[in-house]
């Protein structure tokens, strides 16, 4: 469907424009193969309130970012591999409509299209090229994904003792894990999790005593399951294999 657009001039005047925007706050974005089939602004639900994001799709990733000025300047670029991305629709709230989220590993997050049809098209086209990249990837679609954050605005007490009353000097926290607002003292654990960062990140009372469970459960698996070979590990027994183990 779009390979045909690949090499053309065509391609590569727009993936240039699409960098000249983004200027030196960007990635370069043009490397062979890659074509960029479409671009949109969608509403992105922030922390703080929903913002207008504009959004760009390519064969093999979707590109992100704050508009300076529409078609001339955009800044803070993201960009997403699609082959970590899976996307679940979402029911319309009070204030946003034709919602979606946009789900990988790293980070999870909600937008919404102008209309309905919009949404359909978005949807249609991202799904079909994440099916693409991932036949010619030979991978399945990605089975685990970080929680979306909730907005701040969404709750005024923390969602997990609900008895903290947050104000200007009662601070929200978000959970890592759950993306549950909640306050400091229900969050006061950090708990290390590689796929997300490399650092302990903060998650509420009730994750961390999860993640601390699942955890040492994953440990006596692994004992158990590697106790019968103690003292019979395969060996080469070239002694150089031994040490650098
Ligand atoms: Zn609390
Ligand atoms: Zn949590």
């Amino acid at each position: 469907m779009v390979d045909h657009l690949a090499n053309t001039e065509i391609n590569s005047q727009r993936i240039a424009t699409v960098e000249s925007c983004f200027g030196a706050s960007g990635q370069p974005l043009a490397i062979p193969g890659r074509v960029l089939l479409g671009e949109g602004i969608l509403t992105k639900e922030c922390r703080k309130k929903a913002k207008p994001r504009i959004f760009f799709l390519f064969n093999d990733i979707l590109v992100y970012g704050s508009i300076v000025i529409n078609r001339r300047k955009y800044s803070s670029q993201h960009i997403i591999p699609l082959d970590e991305v899976t996307l679940e629709t979402l029911p319309d709230t009070l204030q946003m409509k034709n919602r979606w989220m946009i789900k990988t590993a790293k980070k999870s997050f909600v937008v919404s299209a102008a209309s309905l049809t919009e949404r359909k098209e978005w949807i249609s086209h991202l799904e079909e090229c994440i099916r693409h990249l991932l036949s010619k990837m030979g991978q399945q679609p990605p089975t685990e994904h970080a929680a979306p954050w909730i907005p701040d605005k969404a709750t005024d007490i923390c969602m997990r003792c609900t008895q903290t009353k947050f104000s200007t000097l009662t601070r929200r926290h978000h959970c890592r894990k759950c993306g549950f607002v909640v306050c400091g003292d229900c969050s006061r654990q950090r708990f290390l999790m590689p796929r997300l960062s490399p650092k302990p990140l903060r998650v509420c009372n009730l994750c961390y005593k999860q993640l601390v469970a699942a955890k040492k459960e994953s440990e006596e698996q692994s004992k158990t399951a590697h106790s019968p070979l103690v003292g019979y590990e395969p060996s080469s027994g070239d002694d150089k294999d031994t040490e650098s183990n």
